[in-house]
């Protein structure tokens, strides 16, 4: 690790222990910058620790009807992301995880797991976030506040945003994620992941905390838009629930 590495790192721990975060992160001087960043994530963000159980949704299946049809939602909670749940409290189990624990902290770490922790780990993750960022359709709907202004200060404006997000989950090629998150030096970035991947794992391209989920697997979408992924995508926007969004990247800022 070249000095000047290390020197940012100490600062970075120094600064979440002073507030009274990340407990026993950084002892080790060998370990990555990430792994810090990855504990201290999870401490940070206490509000939106995530169990291994599946939560109600927080809509009725024909809540966002227009948007997404009363079926796929159905199937989709309740046989798609109902058996992520299942299948990662089994892995959880089977591989000795104390799943009183939040799920953070097995993503972070998920290149020590099976390929079913990973998989469902991160469906059930990814499923429980997705069903928050959104809510019944309004008119107008944008982000405001602190959000709307980092969202303009990074992306120039929030149609430039709305247009990398879209393209980062049109072109997911095959199953996967779009995500605005928010990486370790607290910029705001757009992109996509594979499968059932997610930004808070140790084996993602991109890396970071979560702020907006997008769910581009076919079963998100196909009874209603069929082949038509970027139709499901713009008609999306409209449910959005930036109140959850903005919250998440509030609380992960303090
Ligand atoms: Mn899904």
């Amino acid at each position: 690790m070249s000095k000047q590495k290390t020197t940012s790192r100490r600062s970075f721990i120094s600064k979440s222990l002073k507030g009274g975060l990340a407990i026993g992160v950084g002892l080790s001087a060998a370990a990555p910058l990430l792994q810090a960043f990855s504990v201290a994530d999870s401490n940070t963000v206490s509000q939106f620790k995530t169990g291994f159980d599946q939560q109600p949704l927080p809509y009725k299946y024909d809540g966002l009807e227009n948007v997404i049809d009363t079926m796929t939602m159905e199937i989709h909670y309740s046989k798609h992301a109902a058996a992520y749940s299942k299948n990662v409290k089994d892995a959880a189990i089977a591989e000795g995880v104390d799943i009183t624990l939040g799920l953070e902290e097995v993503l972070s770490k998920i290149s020590k797991y099976t390929v079913k922790m990973r998989n469902n780990g991160g469906g059930h993750y990814n499923h429980e976030m997705f069903w928050q960022c959104m809510r019944a359709k309004q008119t107008g709907n944008a982000p405001t506040g602190n959000l709307q202004a980092a969202i303009g200060k990074t992306f120039g404006s929030f149609d430039e945003f709305k247009k990398q997000f879209t393209d980062a989950g049109k072109n997911r090629f095959g199953s996967g994620w779009a995500w605005l998150y928010i990486d370790k030096d607290k910029n705001l970035k757009v992109g996509s992941t594979a499968n059932q991947d997610n930004p808070l794992m140790d084996v993602s391209d991109i890396k970071g905390f979560p702020l907006l989920a997008l769910d581009v697997w076919e079963h998100a979408y196909y009874l209603k838009y069929q082949n038509k992924r970027a139709d499901y995508i713009e008609n999306w926007w409209n449910v959005v629930n930036w109140d959850y969004v903005q919250q998440r990247m509030e609380t992960y800022k303090m």
